[in-house]
């Protein structure tokens, strides 16, 4: 079964000094597409942190430290950088489109996000989704009879010939061009970019 795509981040604020004394003072944070700068800093404002995660604030720490998130960010990401996953978000019609990019993209968690990238852009408007690998490879089969005139209206001459084809070898030469990522069940995949 196909688990439903997730329209929302996590991210799990918590305090560096509780955590350094060996005390989990955290809570997770809900991130959509609607989610503003100001929310995001309020959900990191290290008092707010120890009211949610009902921990008294007495260790005097004022380090916020991420201490988990379900995108593979990184541990102090500030709010701005946080902001512009929400920004990246806007251009996908789900989460799982960021996270696709970023198992390929962003190995780098000092990545800053204040703005998508021209990267990010052609990516969103480029990438397809495919409900198994299956179906990808017959998009590419698709693409490759098409490319070549070899389909039944336009070229009968050329049309026999689809037979002698070996797809296995006609499917992974193309992938070669092409990026391919699985997130719930489902494939993402784009062209190189
Ligand atoms: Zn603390």
């Amino acid at each position: 079964m196909k688990l439903q795509t997730k329209d929302y981040l996590e991210i799990c604020p918590g305090c560096l000094a509780c955590y350094n004394q060996g005390r989990l003072t955290f809570y997770w944070f809900r991130l959509n597409k609607e989610t503003t700068l100001k929310q995001i800093e309020a959900a990191l404002d290290i008092e707010e942190i120890h009211k949610r995660a009902k921990t008294p604030y007495a260790c005097g720490g004022d380090e916020v430290h991420i201490q988990d998130n379900d995108f593979n960010g990184g541990e102090y990401m500030t709010a701005k950088e946080i902001y512009g996953y929400v920004k990246l978000l806007r251009l996908v019609p789900s989460f799982d489109y960021v996270r696709a990019f970023k198992e390929i993209y962003l190995m780098n968690d000092e990545f800053e996000w204040f703005e998508a990238s021209d990267m990010f852009k052609r990516f969103a408007e480029d990438v397809m989704t495919f409900d198994s690998d299956r179906e990808f490879n017959t998009h590419l089969e698709d693409i490759f009879t098409e490319t070549h005139g070899i389909n039944d209206d336009q070229n009968p001459l050329l049309n026999p010939l689809i037979n002698y084809i070996q797809w296995d070898a006609v499917v992974r030469d193309m992938k070669m061009d092409w990026e391919e990522v699985e997130i719930s069940g489902t494939t993402y995949a784009w062209r190189k970019l």
